[in-house]
């Protein structure tokens, strides 16, 4: 192969999905280092320059693959995307393969709404193997967790394997693609209207602090100043189970405080991830307050309604979210508080509980995150009907949002829960499960 032929992997960084692509972007370095693998990598940050580059020249003398990684509310913006792009990018080398918790839920969805592949489950090793096979010019039909249309039959190539966190890098250190470390992946709580634990699975597995520290450090040599985290629970780090292992996390914390110094940013509990209410005490506060540089947490809180707790399996009451608040503002930390309305079952009473408990949160101190329910594909409530949200319940949460209390995206969230329970009614397509190998 001419070196001027190597076929291409181009990395679609659209707005969301950025974490992923990073972790996607350093399994690729790290299959093509290891293996010296004859793959170029590339990277597409808006529409106009994917664009461009399937329309160069260049592309046309080669194999192209475009890796997508989107979320399920996002699912029709993307689909429309890929359909003008095909209109504009017309050639068999290009092959597109879509990847996220969307596509794994629904990957006869995806492959009919255009894509050319779904990556189900986890990702690190499907790319790893997308690359060695589009290295040695074999077709990509068989790998483990990539799915396909043969003529109308979906065939299903079961899941991508679970990994070991330690085993992949978080981020892309060749390309400069940093961000928020993922250190914990999966989560044993199951709340109903998550996709995360039904996407990974239903227990922690955790990053190494050896491991996170090599990549702190490395970071710190690329001159980053923030520090972030990526985690479904932030205070499970190094738990196995609902216990926290304040042990393990006062370790990573003090860790990487004394590899970033004084003078970098250290956020934990807060953006992209969040803490669970029951595990914000007083010794969970103080470790955060020694070694972090919050002035604000991200507190799962979801609704005032004991009810509506318990029918989502949040596992904590309401009392554990006003104690959480009370002592995370103790500490000089504003809590941020997220809510959810609109869930199955919702009555305008539970509506009620939650308006009252937001009104006292905000009253302490508290902002208030407010969403609208998305029956999620691959989640326990994905065919379950959003309860409506009544005229009464909008004007209080409008009242507590021009106060400057709440935040939130509400109305257009109610729109795109609607196209989700549209999209989710999808009729199933005949499928066969299949380790063949093909051509593309
Ligand atoms: S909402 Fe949070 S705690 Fe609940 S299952 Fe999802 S990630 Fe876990």
């Amino acid at each position: 192969m001419n070196e001027h032929d190597h076929p291409w992997i181009i990395l679609y960084y659209r707005k969301t999905g950025k974490y992923a692509l990073n972790v996607l972007t350093g399994t690729l370095e790290q299959a093509i280092s290891n293996c010296a693998l004859p793959v170029e990598l590339l990277f597409a940050n808006n529409n106009t320059e994917l664009t461009s580059l399937l329309q160069s020249d260049s592309c046309q003398r080669r194999k192209t693959v475009v890796c997508w990684s989107f979320y399920s509310p996002d699912f029709e913006s993307v689909v429309s995307e890929l359909g003008r792009l095909k209109e504009t990018t017309k050639t068999g080398n290009i092959l597109h393969i879509a990847g996220g918790v969307h596509c794994s839920a629904r990957p006869a969805q995806t492959l009919q709404a255009g894509f050319d592949f779904a990556a189900v489950g986890e990702g690190e090793t499907i790319i790893a193997e997308i690359a060695r096979r589009l290295a040695g010019g074999q077709a990509l039909r068989g790998i483990q967790g990539l799915h396909y249309l043969d003529g109308q039959t979906w065939v299903n190539q079961h899941k991508g394997r679970l990994i070991d966190l330690d085993d992949y890098p978080p981020c892309g250190v060749e390309h400069k693609k940093f961000g928020a470390i993922e250190i914990t992946r999966g989560c044993l709580y199951g709340c109903r209207f998550c996709q995360t634990p039904h996407f990974h699975k239903a227990r922690f597995r955790h990053r190494s602090i050896d491991n996170i520290l090599h990549y702190v450090r490395i970071m710190k040599q690329n001159h980053l100043r923030d520090y972030r985290f990526i985690s479904p629970s932030s205070m499970s780090y190094g738990s196995e189970d609902t216990t926290v292992n304040l042990e393990a996390i006062e370790r990573l914390l003090a860790s990487i405080r004394a590899e970033i110094g004084p003078q970098r940013r250290l956020f934990y509990g807060t953006f992209p991830s969040e803490i669970r209410p029951e595990h914000i005490t007083p010794d969970s506060l103080h470790i955060l307050k020694k070694y972090t540089d919050n002035d604000n947490l991200i507190i799962g809180g979801q609704s005032g309604s004991e009810a509506m707790l318990r029918t989502c399996r949040r596992g904590h009451d309401v009392d554990v979210i006003v104690e959480a608040v009370t002592h995370a503002l103790r500490f000089g930390f504003t809590p941020n508080v997220d809510f959810m309305y609109g869930m199955p079952g919702e009555t305008q009473q539970d509506a009620d509980a939650s308006i009252r408990l937001a009104q006292k949160l905000a009253a302490m101190g508290a902002r208030i995150h407010n969403h609208f329910f998305m029956p999620l594909p691959g989640t326990p409530f994905q065919y379950a009907t959003p309860a409506p949200i009544s005229r009464k319940t909008l004007q209080a949460l409008n009242l507590l949002h021009s106060r400057g209390h709440a935040y939130g995206k509400v109305i257009p969230q109610i729109e795109l829960s609607r196209k989700l329970q549209h999209q989710n009614k999808t009729p199933a397509m005949t499928e066969k499960t299949s380790n063949s190998k093909g051509s593309d």
